[in-house]
């Protein structure tokens, strides 16, 4: 009974730092998905983060990333334009000039000296491969997201994204899920593609490379 209680005050609470990461989310700057991220400790929201470039480069929106643009560009039917074939929705993410939100959020916390340690990640999208190594590495005891993000990882990858989401959930499922609870499909892609809602927001071509 009382752990039917703490998992229901658990639920609420989530969807609390979600609703908030929600809000953190549209200060994002990507011509892919936008992303926002919060990072809780002790119940308190010590850091917060949404994707673009970093601070003082031009915007993504703006043509800022090479890669997010050519990925932009092969939706919009300019192929031709592209720099690279293989800047596509959901790869090359290594190459994005843009910093994710949920690095954002732990490289926020580490410019003004906050302990992230044994804190819980909030995040509108499941974290890519990227942001949970990094995550696992600073500290984050928890991570709950929204939306799964289903990257086009090669089989390796898949199964090395799993090891970290279950390094954090082996002990308790909590520990990484889906808000209310949830095994994460690790194995499939068969989420929409978060990066194609790019091509119907409406947004004006960037002029980077014209
Ligand atoms: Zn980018
Ligand atoms: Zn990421």
């Amino acid at each position: 009974m009382i752990l039917e209680i703490s998992r229901k005050k658990q639920v609420e609470d989530d969807e609390y730092y979600l609703s908030i990461a929600d809000a953190v989310e549209r200060g994002a700057n990507c011509l892919g998905s936008q992303v926002g991220a919060v990072i809780v400790l002790e119940n308190r929201v010590i850091s917060t983060g949404y994707n673009g470039t970093p601070s003082g480069f031009p915007n993504c929106k703006d043509g800022g990333c090479v890669r997010c643009y050519d990925s932009w560009l092969l939706k919009n039917g300019r192929q031709s334009e592209m720099t690279d074939p293989g800047h596509v929705s959901g790869q090359a993410l290594d190459r994005c000039i843009c910093v994710h939100a949920e690095q954002n959020a732990i490289i926020t916390a580490a410019r003004f000296g906050i302990r992230v340690d044994e804190a819980t990640l909030y995040t509108t999208q499941s974290p890519c491969f990227g942001c949970l190594k990094e995550a696992v590495q600073a500290g984050i005891f928890r991570v709950v997201y929204r939306k799964w993000y289903a990257a086009k990882y090669n089989e390796a990858l898949k199964q090395q994204y799993e090891q970290l989401a279950r390094h954090l959930a082996d002990s308790d499922p909590t520990r990484f899920e889906v808000l209310g609870g949830g095994q994460p499909p690790f194995a499939s892609e068969g989420q929409p593609d978060p990066y194609a809602s790019a091509t119907s927001s409406g947004l004006e071509p960037p002029t980077l490379g014209k």
